[in-house]
């Protein structure tokens, strides 16, 4: 039977920490990290996840900031948007929630945040810095994946990692974490080959692909530890990963469930985020006044 990773409670504690470290940023520069979230349009789930962030970061005493966008918004007008943020010295942490409508390019769009205050980690700066190992905003859900493995002890130079997904929200920057701390690391694909023959090397199997219960319990080794990244609704409504759990959990050593694996880590992550963007904020704005 596999140790369950406990999401929501590990999460819990990040946040805990998170609202410390807020409370000691505020009595040293007599403000709170801001964090502003723009949501464009009206996607329902987009409209949930946005003001879950703006809660969670209430919550910690981060001041945080919805800006709410019609449908209709123009690329120019998220962009002048995004300038004044950039530009706003109360604003330590921006985030964009994607999809935008399809006027918009998404690329233009998250390469015009400053990457200091790009929370999400997806700017071409903060993945350029991640790939070469040198320190950055890193994205919020494989971070909160390497946050679970470290609560839990699992060892990590030399283990063989499977990643199954390659998008640069989560499969990229999880193996790039996992090369980081010397993980012998396989990303696996829709084009991949024998994957389930693959996912039975894994000492560490994460999935991020999106598929209900794509992964069955006898692709998992004796003992592995398996993150479920997955979030879909099975035919019947009910929320599920892309690990079949039945199956998978018996095998495992250790294992995430869905709900209350991965995603409470999400927003406790961006928060961290939110706080360690404040902090460097304001290292570099006391260097530069010392510098004067
Ligand atoms: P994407 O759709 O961007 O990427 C999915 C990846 O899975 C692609 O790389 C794709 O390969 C690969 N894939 C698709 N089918 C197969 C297959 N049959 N075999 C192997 N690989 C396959 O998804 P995301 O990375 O954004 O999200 C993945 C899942 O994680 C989703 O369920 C999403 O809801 C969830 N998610 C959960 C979060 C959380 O907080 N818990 C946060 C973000 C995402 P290819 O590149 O070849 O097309």
């Amino acid at each position: 039977m596999g140790t369950i990773l406990d999401g929501k409670a590990i999460g819990a504690a990040v946040r805990e920490e998170v609202k410390q470290g807020v409370a000691a940023l505020v009595a040293e520069r007599g403000r709170p990290p801001g964090l502003s979230v723009i949501l464009v349009g009206e996607d329902p789930a987009s409209v949930v996840y946005t003001r879950n962030k703006e809660k969670a970061a209430k919550e910690v005493g981060i001041a945080g900031e919805l800006h709410r966008l019609p449908t209709s918004t123009t690329e120019t007008e998220l962009l002048a948007l995004l300038r004044r943020l950039n530009d706003d010295e109360a604003v330590d942490g921006i985030l964009v929630q994607l999809p935008l409508p399809k006027q918009i390019r998404a690329d233009a769009v998250l390469d015009a945040i400053d990457p200091a205050k790009d929370v999400d980690g997806f700017h071409p700066v903060n993945v350029g810095l991640l790939a070469s190992g040198r320190p950055s905003l890193v994205p919020c859900t494989p971070l909160g994946c390497m946050r679970l493995l470290r609560e839990a002890g699992i060892p990590l130079r030399g283990a063989r990692a499977v990643v199954v997904g390659r998008s640069n929200i989560v499969g990229k920057p999880m193996a790039q974490l996992l090369l980081a701390e010397s993980a012998t690391v396989t990303i696996a694909h829709s084009q991949t080959r024998d994957l389930p023959v693959l996912c039975r090397e894994a000492d560490i199997l994460v999935a991020a692909v999106g598929k209900a219960r794509m992964i069955q319990g006898d692709w998992v080794r004796e003992g592995a530890t398996v993150i479920d990244v997955g979030i879909n609704r099975d035919t019947d409504g009910k929320l599920v990963g892309d690990i079949d759990f039945a199956s998978a959990e018996p095998r495992a050593g250790y294992i995430t469930p869905v709900p209350g694996g991965v995603g409470p880590m999400t927003i406790a992550m961006l928060l961290a985020n939110t706080l360690s963007a404040a902090r460097r904020r304001s290292l570099a704005r006391h260097a530069h006044d010392l510098c004067q």
